[in-house]
């Protein structure tokens, strides 16, 4: 495995490796890494013939008042989760390498950057798609690989790469969840156990909502009302039901939609969400 710290030298190796014929999947991360990280890897390794991980914090997707700055690194650990799970390369630039002095660009998705996470953290959207807009233009990938625990930025990934044309192909995988169900996130070291069962109540409550779907409830206001009473235990930040790709609030659900949670529970905010479809299929 090697680890290469700027694009030109990321960019070079894809580029070979591409030369060569070689498919490359690639899993943007900010490290300290787990299972939910290893599923990514482990798809990209089998699906194409070469894959690649990123770790790196990005600042410009954290508010100043952010945990930027005791965000976990875990640099060894994720070494050793990217090694077994088939990763080849590493690209993990320093913060100069991306954003070197006067750098002013920035890639804005309208629209759906605006609304859930959005409002709490108006400025995150806008570092995501600019730092895997430079991620993609290093790596090259053929395929990139994105967790459905973050449903809105998946929505605002596929749009941006439809947008402009980057020609890489999305793939979005289910959430991994620990075996109480609640879901995987390197923000669930910042909570003490306290903290930790009290926000079981997102997965529990999310699903309460997938049986109330298969009892043939499908009105938002009694989904949504439901998963509210059930997080009483945390400060909820937003329960809403949304469409899957434009991110807009649904009444009814009439094809899969999003019913995606956001809370603070002690120091961490945390979100998680299921996908409820009319049709059955998960
Ligand atoms: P992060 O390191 O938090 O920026 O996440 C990197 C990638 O891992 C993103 O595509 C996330 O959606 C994905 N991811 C994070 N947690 C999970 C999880 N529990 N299950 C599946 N994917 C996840």
């Amino acid at each position: 495995m090697i680890v290469l710290e700027t694009a030109d030298a990321m960019r070079a190796w894809s580029e070979e490796q591409r030369g060569a014929g070689k498919s490359i999947g690639f899993v943007p991360t900010m490290g300290a890494l787990h299972e939910g990280h290893a599923s990514l890897m482990r798809a990209a390794s089998k699906e194409n013939d070469i894959a690649v991980a990123s770790i790196f914090v990005n600042p410009t997707q954290f508010a100043p008042h952010e945990d930027f700055d005791k965000y976990p690194r875990t640099w060894d650990a994720d070494l050793k989760i990217c090694e077994d799970c088939g990763v080849v390369a590493i690209y993990a630039p320093r913060r100069d390498a991306i954003y070197p002095p006067g750098y002013a660009t920035y890639v804005n998705v309208e629209g759906l950057s605006e609304g859930l996470c959005g409002v709490t953290r108006p400025i995150f959207f806008r570092g995501v798609a600019t730092v895997v807009t430079k991620l993609f233009n290093a790596v090259r990938p053929h395929r990139a690989y994105f967790g459905q625990k973050d449903a809105q930025q998946c929505a605002v990934i596929k749009r941006m790469t439809q947008d402009l044309e980057f020609g890489i192909e999305i793939v979005i995988l289910p959430t991994v969840r620990e075996a109480d169900g609640l879901a995987m996130s390197s923000r669930n070291r910042y909570l003490s156990a306290e903290e930790r069962s009290r926000a079981l109540c997102l997965s529990r409550s999310l699903f309460g909502a997938e049986q109330m779907l298969r009892n043939g409830i499908r009105d938002a206001k009694s989904i949504v009302e439901f998963v509210r009473n059930g997080m009483t235990d945390v400060q909820i930040d937003y329960v809403e039901l949304v469409d899957a790709d434009t991110m807009q609030p649904v009444e009814r659900i009439e094809k899969p939609a999003v019913l995606a949670v956001a809370a603070f529970v002690g120091p961490a905010r945390l979100i998680d969400n299921v996908v409820l479809n009319p049709n059955g299929a998960g």
